[in-house]
């Protein structure tokens, strides 16, 4: 394999692997690394198969700090916390959570749901074209979100104040009742007594992110897109300007560009070069099982408003995900966070899938950044671009954020503001300019 491309995409995640797509259809030579087996083999895996484009906003939201000591006390909450007693986990750990507490004053709120759903809807877009494009399939489907509701209080608090800002924001959004739910998902019909009502966010859709991931690397492969798994990259190799990368066996790739869609894994990377890219790994798990009786099933994704399940529609399976876990790169499983998501499911679609044979758990880690945003764009490095921290969106976001990176590298007009995505929103200290003069090619 030649060792020079036009672009090294780091990262063959969702992110890394339409990223590819993206930049290939302008003609670019491509090379993209990963140092896991194949593409999508990390939180791409098996996530929660929602592309919620209208579903979409910051977790950090204005009064979560006071409902905190609550959802805390109460194991079955989909929040937990745990102390990352690593030397530099804690430190980091405690970083994160202050910078995303800052995050949920009303004013920042407002800004970062904005920058959230505009990313989603630009992405509605851009999957919209890469279906016509490719007519790939993923066991996807277009029957939109229902967020269901069993507390009258919930619902009416949600009505009052979520439905109206939706609207102004463009995004299609219905409000059900009990029937109304029933109508979109019939399975509902053996619970109608616990069911208040629900929004229904018809331009959602949902599939398999992984399906996606593979399928799209052959169809790339056979476009001249060379990919290079089992491969760590230890090092960006930076001067004046960033040209290549090293690989953990010190093999050196060089490129006109470089783009990070390291996910999770980011720090590794940018620590050294001074760039403070803030994403956090916050851990969600999933589990999938096959349906049993069709009548029984969802038929989209059902989302459980009280305990932040969501329950995905995959063709013959079913997917549970959720949970949030602040507890550092840490993988070890928390059986009670599996029971949480087959609990949600024994309590809305009962009897619907298999839970005794084949079930598949999973726990991935969510890129995420204390505003909720992804980080697009350019660094004070030059060639050096990110595409990375989208958190709990990254398979919604992906096409988008795809599209909008390779217009700001190929020099085309963009559609999306582009500071409202760069790390430079953070402010100059994110980027450390000193490090970026000198010819930091650190090892990891
Ligand atoms: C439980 C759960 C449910 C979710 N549900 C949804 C959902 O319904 N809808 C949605 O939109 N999003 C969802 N998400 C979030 C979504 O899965 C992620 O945002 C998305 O997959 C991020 O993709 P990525 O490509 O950035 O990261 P990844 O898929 O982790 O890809 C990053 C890649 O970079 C590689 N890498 C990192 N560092 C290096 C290095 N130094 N050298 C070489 N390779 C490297 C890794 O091996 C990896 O393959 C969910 C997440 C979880 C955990």
């Amino acid at each position: 394999m030649k060792n020079h491309a036009d672009i090294i995409i780091v990262g063959a995640g969702i992110i890394g692997v339409l990223q590819a797509y993206a930049l290939q259809k302008r003609g670019l030579d491509i090379l993209v690394i990963d140092s896991a087996t194949g593409p999508g083999m990390e939180v791409s895996y098996a996530n929660a198969g929602q592309l919620s484009f209208g579903y979409s906003g910051p977790w950090a939201t204005p009064g979560l700090l006071k409902k905190l000591p609550d959802m805390l006390a109460n194991p079955a909450t989909p929040l937990r916390i745990r102390p990352d007693w690593s030397m530099e986990g804690l430190y980091r750990q405690l970083q994160w959570l202050y910078w995303f507490t800052l995050n949920t004053s009303r004013k920042n709120f407002e800004r970062n749901k904005r920058r959230i759903l505009n990313l989603s809807k630009y992405s509605a877009k851009y999957s919209r074209q890469l279906l016509a494009e490719t007519g790939i399939e993923f066991s996807n489907r277009s029957l939109g979100t229902l967020q269901l509701f069993r507390d009258q209080r919930l619902f009416d608090t949600a009505s009052n104040n979520d439905v109206e800002p939706l609207r102004k924001a463009d995004v299609a959004v219905q409000v059900l009742d009990a029937e109304g739910c029933i109508k979109q998902e019939p399975a509902l019909a053996r619970i109608h007594a616990n069911i208040v009502g629900g929004f229904l966010f018809e331009e959602d859709w949902t599939g398999d992110c992984y399906i996606l991931a593979c399928a799209l690397v052959k169809r790339l492969t056979a476009n001249g897109v060379r990919f290079l798994f089992n491969t760590p990259i230890a090092a960006v190799e930076v001067g004046k300007i960033a040209y290549g990368v090293r690989t953990g066996g010190n093999l050196f790739y060089s490129a006109n560009a470089i783009i990070l869609a390291t996910g999770p894994l980011t720090r590794k990377l940018t620590d050294p070069l001074g760039l403070l890219a803030p994403v956090y790994p916050v851990r969600g798990y999933s589990i999938t099982a096959d349906i049993i009786d069709e009548a029984k099933a969802v038929q989209s994704t059902v989302l459980d408003e009280k305990i932040k399940v969501a329950i995905t529609r995959l063709d013959h399976r079913v997917r549970l995900g959720g949970t949030a876990e602040i507890g550092g790169f840490n993988r070890d499983t928390f059986p009670k966070r599996y029971q949480i998501l087959l609990s949600a499911l024994e309590a809305l679609f009962p009897g619907s899938a298999d839970l005794k044979t084949g079930v598949e758990p999973w726990l991935g880690l969510r890129p995420m950044t204390p505003d909720g945003t992804a980080i697009i764009g350019k660094t004070v490095i030059p060639n050096l671009y990110l595409n990375l921290g989208h958190g709990t969106l990254g398979f919604t976001q992906a096409a988008g954020s795809a599209e909008h990176l390779a217009r700001v590298i190929s020099g085309e007009a963009v559609e999306l503001d582009p500071s409202d995505y760069e790390l430079e929103r953070y402010g100059k200290r994110y980027q450390n300019h000193a490090l970026y003069h000198e010819s930091a090619s650190v090892s990891v």
